[in-house]
């Protein structure tokens, strides 16, 4: 018997790239739910879906879709949950599709410290090619502010785990995190860290205070820097300019960014930097996103 439609639990959140993947929720919530400025799984308590039900939906999915080709596993941490049971949902999606080409997730630093770099290659190999990865900084005092969990050196060897296993990993800054006091060293530090990791995606989001989250709570304190268009702009040149990077993609397209920006490293490093020293030197003609077409 299948489910009349995928029933999707609460708020449902994506990376921009996945728009036209097909979204299971393999667990609700995140495990770990502690990020000072992360408001997406506050409400919800964690837990690992029932495989029979992701099986149903696999089905419908399979009868209503058609040939799917890429499927992203939610909620905020997927890769948490036992190797087993996630080896036997790519099996599934598997059988399902046999065009599968992608099936991603958002992993905590968390989720890929307690898989062994076995079971990581056994993921990988059974299909779950991509892990989205929040680094938001790099700089371990703005690290403990966010409450990540992890220092620096902790989200290089992470990183690296995931990449050694085969894993493409997507990683997310967070432009702003380090308020005004320490936005360039946010900056440098950030760029030491994806430096060491050499992701194949490199994201910049902008940190923005969201009711319920202990970030707005320091931001009615008067304890966050909303950070101007400009500053952001000084940070994220800082950033890519200590960027050193062999073969990786960079965007700023996710909708909470003040300029849209994308490149390939190297290449068009040198490019980058051009814009936003354009960019610094002629605010005034900066093609700056303004807040109301802003996701705040
Ligand atoms: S690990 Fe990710 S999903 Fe979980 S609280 Fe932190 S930012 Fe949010």
């Amino acid at each position: 018997m299948f489910s009349a439609v995928i029933q999707y639990e609460g708020t449902l959140y994506r990376p921009p790239s996945e728009a036209d993947s097909l979204i299971l929720q393999a667990t609700i919530g995140c495990s770990y739910n502690r990020c000072t400025f992360c408001a997406m799984y506050r409400e919800k308590r964690f837990r690992v879906r029932p495989m029979e039900e992701l099986v149903q939906e696999i089905a419908w999915a399979r009868q209503h879709l058609g040939d799917v080709r890429k499927v992203f596993l939610a909620d905020g941490d997927a890769l948490v949950a036992k190797t087993r049971f996630l080896s036997e949902l790519l099996g599934h999606l598997g059988e399902a599709f046999p065009d599968l080409r992608r099936v991603s997730a958002y992993a905590s630093p968390q989720s890929i410290e307690i898989r062994t770099d076995a079971e990581l290659r056994q993921l990988r190999e059974e299909g779950l090619t991509q892990l989205y990865l929040g680094v938001e900084s790099g700089d371990d005092q703005v690290l403990t502010w966010l409450d990540k969990g992890v220092d620096a050196e902790d989200m290089i060897r992470l990183g690296r785990k995931a990449s050694a296993a085969g894993m493409k990993l997507s990683t997310m800054i967070l432009l702003g995190a380090g308020n005004r006091e320490r936005s360039l060293e946010h900056a440098r530090e950030s760029a030491r860290v994806i430096n060491g990791i050499q992701p194949r995606f490199v994201s910049t989001l902008v940190m923005t205070p969201v009711e319920g989250t202990p970030l707005m709570d320091s931001a009615n304190a008067g304890e966050v820097d909303e950070l101007t268009p400009i500053e952001l702009a000084r940070e994220l040149r800082e950033f890519i300019e200590h960027l050193n990077l062999e073969s990786s993609i960079f965007r700023s397209n996710h909708a909470s960014n003040t300029l849209a920006l994308k490149g390939v490293f190297p290449k068009d490093r040198e490019a980058l930097l051009e814009v936003l020293d354009e960019v610094l030197e002629h605010p005034d003609r900066a093609p700056f996103i303004p807040n109301w077409l802003r996701a705040l």
